[in-house]
């Protein structure tokens, strides 16, 4: 492992049996890419080396290198959680938000859905988003790695949620009707398996909703932090979905669930036809993509924007 790789670690506190390697984009393929940022946020006003590229052919934004499994698995399940609010158990202002996220979620989406059905939310954490769903009739299930916050939902809450990383998720064929992945398809290892185990358990013509932190809301070296993998903008989020078979029909910056996560995009899709590598890859060169250079001159301004404030 190269050596600021080795110093990230010891930065991070998470040194130990770790591996790393220059991976090819995540949505194309492609191995070519260019740096767009070295210098990341690692949390309370430290920042440390792991860069982040752009696809050359597609544009997608990623982190590279990235380190190996265990280190996602050994991050996410006692790391995160404690980074972002301090312990393992949510905080209640935490959990009334993801509850009334949902209730807006619910109202934004309801006339694409159908009366009511199945739900699957990846990542769910509490799983608060899927309570107003459930009110209206819907059965749920939510999946998040973080024993704590799962064991919070189903006990605390009374929510059908399970403790398993999205790659592993164990599910019925073509059972849900609506897939929703609210900003944890950034933090999971492999988003393409992820989306393969959604596909095989989406019912066909049944919808996904994808969000990522799209829009940034600070300088460049604060919003590439260590907890996002990977950065979506209104084209990236759609390639991802439409890879997979997903044909995106709502794809926006509008807070549909409300205020409290500022920058959010949001794409919806239906579930028809998985398109070949080469159909897909005939998609991005007809003009489905970001250049490298359109993607250095975004984060440049945004970083010329944050220092005249
Ligand atoms: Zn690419």
């Amino acid at each position: 492992m190269e050596q600021f790789l080795k110093e990230y670690l010891q930065h991070i506190q998470m040194e130990g049996d770790y591996s790393s390697e220059y991976i090819p984009c995540e949505i194309c393929g492609d191995h070519a890419c260019t740096i767009v940022r070295e210098v990341i946020s690692i949390g309370k006003g430290a920042f440390g080396k792991l860069p982040v590229v752009a696809c050359n052919s597609c544009g997608f934004l990623y982190q590279n290198p990235r380190f190996n499994k265990q280190f996602y698995e050994d991050y996410y399940a006692r790391h995160y959680r404690n980074v972002i609010f301090g312990k393992s158990d949510p905080s209640p202002e935490f959990v009334e938000d993801q509850i009334k996220r949902g209730e807006l979620l619910y109202e934004s989406i309801r006339s694409y859905l159908p009366e009511c059905g199945v739900m699957l939310d990846v990542g769910s954490s509490v799983g608060g988003m899927m309570q107003a769903f459930m009110r209206n009739g819907w059965e749920v299930l939510g999946t998040d790695p973080d024993i704590g916050f799962v064991n919070y939902g189903k006990e605390k809450l009374g929510l059908p949620v399970i403790a398993v990383g999205a790659e592993e998720m164990e599910l019925d064929d073509q059972k849900y009707d609506l897939i929703i992945i609210m900003g944890s398809l950034e933090h999971v290892y492999d988003p393409n398996i992820t989306l393969d185990i959604c596909r095989r358990a989406a019912k066909p013509g049944s919808l996904l909703l994808l969000e990522g932190r799209g829009h940034p809301q600070s300088a460049a070296k604060t919003y590439f932090n260590q907890n996002h993998h990977r950065y979506f903008t209104l084209n990236s989020i759609e390639l991802m979905m439409m890879k997979h078979g997903w044909q995106p029909f709502m794809t926006t910056d509008d807070s549909i669930c409300g205020p409290t996560r500022p920058g959010g995009i949001y794409s919806l899709g239906r579930l028809g036809d998985v398109p070949s590598h080469d159909d897909f890859l005939a998609t991005i060169r007809s003009g489905k993509r970001e250049t490298p250079k359109e993607i250095l001159s975004k984060f440049d301004e945004l970083d010329r924007q944050w220092e005249a404030k």
